[in-house]
């Protein structure tokens, strides 16, 4: 069986900065290993591109410019919000609103959306969406475990159950 759409893959991979000597950024190994639906729409395009057709044991590695990766960094996802919406009970988490601290917002579809507060100002906070590893060059390495067919229940759902995937 190989990797393609609707198998489930059970793969373990090192993401690095730049290339595979690079600083590692995660590591996911065999005792906890990434299991995917392949195809759902989830992963980057160019990852899955670079996995299609591998089989069980196959090893790949490859690296991700940011415009196959998470985009180049923009300025126009630096914004600048009231303090106020930050308050509870008329007054501001300090806890939350930190430098540095990442806090999940709603975009204007009311999706979830991270972004890091770089600056706070009197009445004004100003937040940092960009993804956090934007602008850079990746590289990614790993070995694919296991392929299966994905079940009816996970297609319908769009994603794994079971070991490594959803509980419900
Ligand atoms: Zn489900």
């Amino acid at each position: 069986m190989k990797v393609g759409k609707n198998k489930v893959v059970t793969l373990t991979y090192t993401l690095r900065f730049d290339d595979n000597e690079g600083e590692i950024i995660q590591q996911v190994n065999e005792e906890r290993p990434f299991v995917h639906l392949f195809g759902n729409g989830t992963l980057l395009p160019t990852f899955e591109a670079n996995l299609d057709g591998l089989e069980a044991e196959g090893n790949f590695s490859f690296g991700l410019t940011p415009k196959d990766g998470y985009g180049d960094f923009t300025d126009d996802a630096i914004i600048e919000l009231d303090k106020s919406i930050f308050e509870k009970d008329g007054k501001v988490d300090e806890e939350l609103v930190k430098i540095g601290n990442m806090i999940t917002m709603q975009d204007q579809e009311g999706r979830p959306i991270d972004g890091r507060v770089m600056e706070i100002k009197d009445d004004k906070v100003i937040m940092d969406f960009n993804h956090p590893l934007a602008g850079k060059d990746l590289h990614f390495s790993g070995k694919v475990l296991e392929i299966r067919e994905a079940l009816e229940e996970e297609l319908s759902h769009g994603h794994v159950h079971g070991e490594g995937g959803h509980h419900h």
